[in-house]
């Protein structure tokens, strides 16, 4: 089975998708994570990537459907998260799917308000050995998987939310149409906690994969 999550920034598709490869035994392919792997070098490709990722822009659609093939050729049963961000990404998608002879079998668009999202920017922290997210505000800042200091990511402020924001609404948002036409779309409402947003999840999914 392959997912795809579709989101505005602190949607929360980062802990759905942990929660969704938990319950069903699939492969997390976050974009943005691979990229944070990729440009812990520091030569000059990777500081251009990060120097975008900073501004809140999208990085080539050559370089992530390259990472892209590279991880699911020899593998299957993934939650994709954070890809395909725009139009051409989901073309040149199927393509590859159709080439390597899989599908997506459900595309699930986490929708939230702006005011929504910035609020839950301002108290995101993530774990920079193992990705875990955590929402916090007075609260010890060490992961609870691998007791690691937490840390804010570089592009968790005001101002690059507001750009994610925008490059989320003119490149991504008209993806979710793309889906919506080939009928594997689901919308849920995801100002909601977590735990209502899996258990809807799982009502489209169900239990039998
Ligand atoms: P969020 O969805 O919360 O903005 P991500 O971790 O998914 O965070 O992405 C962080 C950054 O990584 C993006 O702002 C962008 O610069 C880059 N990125 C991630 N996925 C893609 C993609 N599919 N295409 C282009 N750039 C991407």
């Amino acid at each position: 089975m392959n997912i795809i999550l579709i989101a505005p920034p602190a949607a929360g598709k980062g802990t759905q998708s942990e929660l969704i490869c938990k319950k069903y035994n699939l492969n997390h392919l976050s974009t943005g994570d691979l990229l944070r792997e990729v440009t812990i070098k520091d030569d000059e490709v990777s500081r251009e990537i990060k120097d975008l990722m900073n501004k809140g822009m999208l990085i080539s659609d050559d370089i992530i459907l390259k990472l892209i093939e590279n991880k699911i050729k020899d593998n299957d049963n993934f939650v994709f998260d954070g890809f395909p961000r725009n139009l051409n990404q989901a073309i040149s998608f199927d393509t590859l799917l159709n080439n390597l002879n899989k599908k997506i079998d459900y595309v699930i668009y986490l929708k939230i308000d702006k005011q929504t999202a910035l609020s839950r920017i301002v108290d995101r922290y993530v774990c920079p050995k193992c990705n875990s997210v955590y929402n916090l505000k007075d609260e010890v800042k060490i992961c609870k998987n691998c007791s690691e200091q937490l840390i804010k990511r570089k592009d968790d402020n005001e101002e690059t939310f507001n750009n994610r924001y925008d490059v989320y609404m003119n490149e991504t948002y008209p993806v979710i149409n793309y889906y919506k036409e080939k009928g594997i779309l689901h919308e849920i409402d995801s100002s909601n906690t977590p735990d209502t947003i899996f258990n809807e999840i799982e009502s489209i999914i169900g239990e039998l994969w």
